[in-house]
């Protein structure tokens, strides 16, 4: 007995019921520093630090009723004074009559445990807050599928808080389904305790929190096994894909847009090789992505402008762009093909150009729609000339048949005036000296004679003034319309009162004309205005001028029997008369008129309705100042 307490690596110490030591074994002399003979005989409170002392009395108190105190922990004190973390187990020692006489104490130094437990507190700890602050999501669950532990990635995602999932089945916070057929993923913490080792969820699985939000993820389980390498449970790491899914999916886009432009996109890179080539590229230059890929872009560059290849890398390596350059690429078959160009450097992620992305668009159509245009412009130009040529030709021509006609109408009718004046004379002689010896009706019939030779007369003067008008050179200068107009008036009897009321707006505006061509015009407008009244009405007529943009205006209003709507156009051409058989006239005095200002640079018009007067009017230049 003695020598098992001896050998004990625990203190072993007895004590009386007084609390003074009796025994004291070689552990207690290692951990407290006294030796027996120090210990023996001392009060046991020696041993525990101050702020413990009240323990002494309740130990001692369970000790006499008989009980045992077991692993106690609690500190006490060594010889040289350090605190000491302790485990003890105190035992009543009874005598023969069954009398407790004292205790036995065994006293282990727990020290290394408390520190293991504290590393392990920390290490836990240190856990937990490694889990929390990874960017990923953790649940981890027991060995039937019950969650242990969730970090706040993982609360985020799912919606539930740890306190409330822990203890609940994984599926229950861990809601995935299938993204297309929404069926139900299996739960991968079974799949993990059914296979025993890590495997990776299925593609296309969304979660669904606990208010309903869905989030692509992807996620991973693994076993987690104890020390001795039995299943303990299952770690769950997963993460929101959400962008990388949108991101895939617009390079997804580009992709099918780049593979289905109907242009050649070409990737390459700085050393000119191609590393990519869509199906435009290949019907463009007819080489297969993967005859061509890993070849250099010079393979589709003519000799003799290989040069621009090496401009471009240069522009590329600064970082420019060429845009819609012109030029011409080689096939497969060797033909030659015109083509637009545009490049672009490829950036990687740091901004580095890396490459560049080739668009080459076939101009093979538009240029030869250019060339045809090019020869059709030539062409229609030489028929232009042509044309233009013939047109000069045939003016000519048509200018000196008209000279020559009108030379002829003129010399016609000058020279017809000659012998109306005699057919008159002799028809006016005959009937002044016979008058008496003729019958009635011979008297009238030559004297109707006479009236038509007059009017022939005035149809031949007419036609003269026209012909004239369009042949002899005019000057413009400066005209005062209101003296010429005076003198129009003063000049003719059908002009003035009684028989006609001319207004003339004073002052009237000075104007640049002819004076000749302008006499003719206003008085065969006067002669009209004053003409084309109803009968038994005085004519009156008003003259007004009027500035405007293009030069004066020229007003002559009159109360006479208007004109239709329909004839007013035509009344400026030859020989056209609207009020036939109601006045006399030739048809010839507005169309003097209006060769006459055209001549001049000037207009002529009309406004006018029936019963209600006409407004001509003359635009002429102003003068010049
Ligand atoms: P003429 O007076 O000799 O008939 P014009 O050439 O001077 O020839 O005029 C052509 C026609 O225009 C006239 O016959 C007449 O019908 C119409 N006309 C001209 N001036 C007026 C006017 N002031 N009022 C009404 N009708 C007019």
């Amino acid at each position: 007995m003695a020598s098992i307490v001896d050998s004990s690596d625990d203190a072993i110490i007895t004590k009386n019921l007084d609390g003074v030591i009796t025994s004291w074994n070689a552990a207690a002399q290692r951990i407290f520093g006294y030796t027996a003979e120090e210990a023996v005989g001392q009060p046991i409170q020696m041993l525990i630090p101050d702020d413990h002392l009240d323990e002494e009395p309740f130990i001692l108190q369970r000790i006499r009723r008989g009980e045992r105190i077991r692993h106690y922990e609690t500190i006490r004190k060594a010889k040289n004074g350090t605190l000491l973390e302790i485990s003890l187990t105190v035992s009543p020692i009874v005598n023969e009559e069954g009398k407790v006489v004292g205790a036995s104490k065994i006293v282990r130094d727990i020290r290394k445990e408390v520190r293991a437990r504290e590393d392990l507190q920390q290490s836990e700890e240190q856990f937990r807050v490694t889990l929390n602050s990874i960017g990923d999501a953790v649940i981890a669950t027991d060995h039937s599928g019950k969650i242990t532990f969730m970090n706040s990635v993982a609360e985020g995602l799912t919606g539930w808080a740890t306190a409330e999932a822990v203890g609940m089945p994984l599926d229950c916070a861990f809601r995935i389904v299938n993204e297309f057929t929404r069926a139900p993923v299996e739960n991968p913490v079974e799949k993990v305790l059914a296979e025993g080792k890590a495997v990776a969820l299925a593609n296309h699985t969304l979660l669904i929190a606990r208010d309903g939000t869905e989030r692509p993820i992807d996620d991973s389980g693994a076993p987690i096994r104890g020390g001795s390498s039995n299943l303990m449970g299952v770690v769950l790491v997963f993460r929101d894909v959400t962008k990388r899914r949108e991101a895939e999916l617009t390079a997804l886009r580009l992709g099918a847009i780049v593979q289905n432009s109907d242009d050649a996109i070409i990737g390459k890179n700085l050393d000119g090789i191609i590393t990519n080539w869509n199906e435009g590229a290949k019907r463009i230059f007819g080489y297969s992505a993967d005859e061509i890929i890993g070849q250099s872009v010079r393979r589709l560059i003519p000799a003799d402008l290989q040069i621009e290849e090496d401009k471009i890398l240069e522009r590329l390596r600064k970082g420019d762009r060429v845009s819609h350059f012109e030029t011409t690429r080689i096939r497969k078959d060797g033909t030659h093909i015109p083509i637009s160009l545009s490049i672009s450097p490829i950036k990687d992620q740091a901004g580095h150009i890396v490459g560049a992305s080739k668009i080459a668009r076939d101009i093979s159509e538009r240029k030869a729609a250019e060339k045809a245009l090019f020869e059709a412009r030539q062409k229609l130009q030489c028929h232009a000339d042509e044309l233009e040529q013939k047109i000069r030709e045939r003016t000519e021509d048509l200018e000196r048949t008209v000279g020559e006609l009108e030379l002829f109408s003129y010399s016609l009718t000058h020279d017809m005036r000659a012998p109306l004046r005699s057919i008159r004379s002799f028809v006016e002689i005959v009937l002044e000296q016979n008058r008496e010896k003729l019958d009635p009706n011979g008297v009238e019939l030559l004297e109707k004679t006479v009236d038509s030779v007059k009017r022939m007369d005035r149809l031949i003067l007419e036609l003269l003034q026209f012909t004239r008008m369009s042949r002899s050179p005019v000057t413009m200068e400066p005209v005062d319309l209101e003296r010429l107009i005076s003198g129009i008036i003063r000049e003719r009897v059908e002009f003035q009162p009684p028989k006609a009321e001319m207004e003339i707006n004073t002052p009237l505006l000075r104007v640049s004309g002819n004076e000749t061509s302008l006499t003719q015009c206003l008085t065969n407008l006067l002669d009209n205005a004053v003409k084309f009244v109803p009968r038994g009405v005085t004519p009156h007529v008003r003259i007004s001028t009027e500035r405007n943009e293009q030069g004066v205006r020229l007003w002559i209003e009159d109360n006479g029997i208007g004109i239709e709507k329909e004839s007013r156009q035509r009344l400026f051409e030859l020989f056209q008369r609207v009020h036939k058989n109601s006045y006399p006239g030739t048809g010839i005095g507005l169309a003097i008129v209006r060769k006459a200002v055209e001549r001049t640079h000037g207009q002529v018009g009309v406004e006018s309705e029936p019963g209600k007067g006409s407004r001509f009017w003359l635009q002429l230049l102003g003068e010049r100042a």
